[in-house]
């Protein structure tokens, strides 16, 4: 599905005069594979990349995005609304800040940072600009997740208990980079249990609280030896009918098979949602209930990115919300860095802890 409302910049109101246009800030891979696209498809028009390293332009060069520069400065300056950060993560902190202080809308990439005090920091500059700031985690604003989180706030399962993810997957050989070095910003963990986060956290609708987490080197191909499979246990805070919830995640890089998936578990029913945690595959929605089981129709046709960019160009419009606000961008991260110390130390690590 296409937007088909124009996304452009309206003088008093008056017809657009260019298009909403978005610095890219990273010459990234997923910048290029999925963003590009999207933006392309909701009619809103890039600039850039921005890159440290020079080297990663060409490939771009056949990518007809015109303002390639190593000075982000020179970026900023120049006639954009917002900024679309995918440089490698430890890199977001002080990007983000300079667009918030240039007057840039922000679109960061999770994790939106390596620490909580970090992305507090990317917070606060954010609010005292003025400008929106939206994390591109994608999965929240799955309509497989929305029609998952409407059930549950139906009653359709009673009291929510519990939920398990099944997020193992098969690292692309092109990824195989930073990911499993020692870089900072790299690891299973705040590549995809911070994905987990950004799910389960508004599911539960209550504050996270601890964290337990084991996590091993397994891939014959991860020379690194660092974590690539880990099994993840969160605690949330007791909600409004008084229970406690508990999610279970698995992250690995090395699974081929069969796939992702989640399930959700109530007093009186269970939701089973295939192909939950992907990019592109279309899943499904069983509801299990002593009624038997009951298909619910999502209409997943539509690009999970588009779907954020979308939420992000009317944030920006001062109409709505982020999928992925600074504040629930946090709170993944906040789970994923509890669930990584808990990986590091062996122990379980209270949310509380962090900073
Ligand atoms: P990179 O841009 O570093 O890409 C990873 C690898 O792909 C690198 O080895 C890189 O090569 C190579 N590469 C980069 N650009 C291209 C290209 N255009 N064509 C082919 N290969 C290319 O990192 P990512 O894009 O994976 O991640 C950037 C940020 O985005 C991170 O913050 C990450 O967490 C986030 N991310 C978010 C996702 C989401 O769904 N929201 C999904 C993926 C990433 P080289 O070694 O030359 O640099």
């Amino acid at each position: 599905m296409t937007d088909t409302t124009q996304p452009g910049i309206h003088p008093a109101g008056g017809p657009p005069t260019r298009p909403f246009t978005v610095g890219l800030v990273g010459a990234s891979n997923i910048a290029m594979t999925r963003m590009l696209p999207a933006f392309a498809a909701l009619g809103i028009a890039v600039r850039g990349p921005y890159d440290n390293e020079p080297r990663r332009f060409r490939y771009w060069a056949d990518s007809g995005v015109e303002g390639q520069t190593t000075n982000l400065d020179q970026l900023l300056a120049s006639d954009i609304d917002a900024v679309y950060i995918s440089t490698r993560n430890d890199q977001h902190l002080a990007e983000a800040v300079a667009a918030a202080e240039a007057g840039k809308h922000i679109l960061v990439e999770k994790p939106m940072s390596l620490s909580v005090a970090d992305a507090q920091t990317m917070i606060e500059a954010a609010n005292r600009n003025g400008v929106v700031l939206a994390v591109n985690h994608h999965l929240p604003g799955s309509p497989l997740h929305a029609s998952a989180r409407r059930l549950v706030a139906e009653g359709r399962i009673g009291t929510l208990y519990s939920a398990r993810i099944n997020h193992a997957v098969l690292l692309p050989e092109h990824l195989r980079g930073w990911r499993l070095g020692a870089a900072p910003g790299g690891g299973v963990i705040l590549d995809i249990t911070v994905h987990d986060a950004s799910v389960l956290n508004p599911l539960f609708r209550t504050q996270p609280v601890r964290v337990s987490a084991v996590g091993v080197s397994q891939a014959s191909w991860n020379t690194a030896r660092s974590r690539d499979s880990v099994m993840t246990i969160i605690e949330y805070a007791a909600g409004e009918r008084g229970a406690p919830g508990l999610a279970q995640t698995h992250d690995a890089f090395d699974v081929p098979y069969p796939g992702t998936s989640m399930e959700i578990h109530g007093e009186t029913g269970a939701i089973v949602i295939s192909d939950a945690m992907t990019q592109d595959t279309p899943g499904t929605v069983e509801l299990h209930t002593d009624a038997g089981v009951e298909s619910i129709g999502v209409d997943s046709s539509e690009d999970l990115y588009q779907i954020l960019i979308r939420a992000f160009l009317d944030a920006s419009h001062g109409r709505g919300r982020p999928t992925v606000t600074g504040a629930e961008g946090l709170l993944a991260l906040q789970v994923a860095l509890a669930a990584e110390q808990s990986a590091e130390e062996g122990r379980t690590v209270r949310l509380s802890e962090l900073h």
